[in-house]
């Protein structure tokens, strides 16, 4: 797991964990869990996602972009919700992302928020595990197929393999 994860406090990672019992990683649910909102939405063209305070200041909102593949959209969300987690502080007025996830943060932030996105989504243990199995029944292309089960794109997938 990255940095970034280490860094969460020990419940956070706690409840997240709660949510990664088998893939694909109830993203949904997680965000509800964590008082985070999430909505398809039609974003200005080359966005692909922004988290804003709610309206009234109770929780969050994530918005991202309906027309990107679903895969994208997922990834998305954990990205925004790991903003949310790493920096709440920064968010302000909002923040909004671009198709590569550059915002208004810093590029070292938006690592993180990356970093921290692909352990939501692609947690060790559970990867691991799904991979031992794929090798043991012959699957033929691992990675395709983790990526499949994981509900994440297959270059996102490749990076937390062959790393
Ligand atoms: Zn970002």
């Amino acid at each position: 797991m990255s940095p970034e994860w280490n860094l969460l406090p020990p419940e956070v990672r706690a409840r997240i964990q709660e949510f990664q019992d088998v893939p694909p990683i109830r993203l949904p649910d997680l965000a509800r869990a964590l008082g985070v909102s999430v909505k398809a939405a039609t974003l200005a063209p080359g966005i692909s996602g922004e988290i804003r305070p709610a309206e009234g200041g109770n929780g969050f909102v994530i918005r991202i972009n309906r027309h990107d593949p679903p895969k994208r959209q997922r990834f998305t969300v954990a990205h925004e919700l790991a903003h949310f987690l790493l920096h709440r502080d920064e968010i302000g007025a909002g923040i909004e992302d671009d198709v590569l996830y550059r915002s208004n943060l810093s590029d070292r932030r938006e690592h993180q928020a990356n970093r921290l996105a692909a352990d939501i989504l692609m947690p060790d243990v559970l990867v691991g595990e799904a991979r031992e199995e794929a090798e043991e029944i012959g699957v033929g292309d691992v990675v395709l197929h983790l990526a499949e089960i994981f509900g994440v794109s297959e270059a996102a997938m490749r990076i937390k393999v062959e790393r």
